[in-house]
């Protein structure tokens, strides 16, 4: 096959820390094909296949609006696929080892069918390490792009497809917020709407900071038009997505940009809005007071905490004790008692004694969270944590992250014994993924609700009597 290299711009770790520390202004600029690229996909199908968060899900959106204006329609088979994206996460180890399985994988089917194109892009083609790799092992990848420059899919497509190039374009800096993107939502009941991107918190096991970049945050009226266009499309739920939602507006100048925006967003008069992630430091009363104020802020907060233990949040840089992370809940609790709390959690960090492990278990005592993401540390090559002796038994952070889950598990199943006999109103998904005759949907609280009803209810938020409990979900009849 002729192949050329395009440029090849890798991310500068330093370059990243220290433009992430300097102060910028967020630019903006308006997306647009070009007329090359325009028709590139008439009669041709992709496959994409997103990992991760819902920062990439919403990213993994944009593309698909991208090729199908471009004429691409969607299919759910790589084999019958012409153009095949993958859209990776490289938050933990394992998930990218699993891509470049998959990606492996495809070898004998990209010799069957060369003309075939296999992309990657999303955090892990921010990474140096992953982009030397795929450029010297998997010679099947037609194309790999980041995070940052995702508005030029269909101009890289262009020299991929028309110019027969291998293109390699990651670029180390953000740039600018680009704006007008098309969009194919993934979800009939609900958007996701991006109000920022990038984070500046630099937590020292987490690479997001480098694979995203330095925090840009979009123009108020851009995200309230989002929302309003939601809303005429008849979805009922805004989901405001960034690293760290709180820091808001501080790249435009904004004192309490978070609360401003979330205050206007509720005025549009979509029926729910809710918001990740939120970063415990940043968090302010004024939110509080926001949630409390408007009944279409959803009373569920998502709140990493990641250890209850003051030493290791002190080594992962996150800015706060567990005292004062309890402190908030517990303000929160008092100011709004409905609320429901989920949250993140890292155990085996290095250096974490039974004792810290066990300052965890306390905390998660207190705040009697209804779900907690739960992950054995993991290193990422490149973080301040990766280069801290990982001294830990792999067996004892098994041990932890079980014991830890049970607890869990035992803390949830006993808010939703709460629900027992109550009705709660659920936005209605669809079928639920276990049953096709049973529906399923989120309540205000966030709680996941499986239940039975008439036909038709999709799309809609329906009242539901909860007839059942389980530790992370609920069973009910639609009233
Ligand atoms: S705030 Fe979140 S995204 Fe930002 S560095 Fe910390 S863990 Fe990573």
């Amino acid at each position: 096959m002729d192949q050329k290299h395009s440029e090849y711009k890798l991310p500068d770790r330093k370059q990243a820390l220290k433009r992430t520390r300097d102060a910028v202004e967020s630019s903006y600029d308006l997306f647009e094909v070009s007329s090359g690229a325009a028709g590139l996909g008439r009669g041709k199908t992709y496959y994409l296949r997103t990992y991760g968060c819902q920062a990439n899900v919403r990213d993994g959106e944009t593309m698909a609006g991208m090729l199908e204006m471009m004429g691409f329609s969607s299919c759910e088979n790589e084999e019958e696929a012409d153009l095949l994206l993958f859209n990776t996460c490289a938050v933990r180890k394992a998930a990218e080892d699993r891509v470049l399985g998959e990606i492996g994988s495809l070898k004998t089917l990209k010799k069957r069918h060369p003309e075939k194109k296999i992309a990657l892009c999303g955090c892990m083609a921010q990474e140096e390490n992953i982009v030397d790799l795929l450029i010297q092992k998997y010679p099947q990848v037609d194309l790999v792009f980041g995070t940052h420059n995702i508005y030029r899919l269909p101009e890289l497509l262009r020299r991929c497809m028309q110019d027969n190039e291998r293109v390699i374009e990651v670029f180390s800096e953000e740039g600018r917020v680009v704006e007008n993107m098309p969009v194919r939502r993934s979800h009939p009941a609900k958007g996701f709407v991006n109000i920022m991107y990038g984070c500046n918190k630099f937590c020292t096991y987490c690479i997001v900071p480098y694979t995203r970049g330095k925090e840009r945050s979009r123009r108020q009226e851009d995200i309230l038009k989002e929302i309003i266009s939601l809303k005429e499309e008849g979805r009922k739920e805004a989901v405001l997505l960034g690293q760290n939602v709180n820091a808001y507006g501080k790249d435009l100048g904004m004192q309490d940009g978070f609360t401003d925006l979330l205050c206007a967003c509720a005025e549009t008069g979509i029926e729910r809005i809710r918001f990740y992630t939120s970063h415990p430091r940043d968090y302010s009363i004024s939110t509080i007071e926001a949630m409390r104020r408007y009944p279409n802020i959803m009373k569920s907060l998502h709140l990493p905490v990641q250890s209850g233990s003051d030493e290791i949040l002190r080594r992962m840089a996150r800015g706060y004790t567990a005292g004062s992370y309890m402190e908030l809940y517990d303000a929160m609790k008092e100011r709004i008692p409905e609320i429901t709390f989920t949250t993140d959690l890292i155990v085996g960090f290095p250096g974490e004694t039974d004792e810290q492990f066990q300052k965890t278990l306390d905390l998660v005592e207190h705040c009697r969270f209804d779900l907690a993401y739960t992950f054995i540390y993991s290193p990422r090559s490149g973080t301040p944590a990766a280069s801290m002796p990982d001294d830990i038994p792999f067996e004892v952070k098994k041990q932890r992250l079980q014991i830890l889950n049970d607890k869990i598990a035992d803390s949830a199943l006993a808010n939703n014994r709460e629900y027992l006999g109550r009705t709660v109103k659920v936005l209605c998904e669809g079928s639920s993924r276990k049953k096709a005759d049973v529906y399923s949907g989120y309540s205000e609280e966030n709680k996941l609700v499986n239940f039975t009803g008439p036909e038709g209810l999709e799309n809609r938020i329906v009242d539901v009597k909860v007839t059942g409990v389980h530790s992370f979900s609920l069973d009910g009849e639609a009233l």
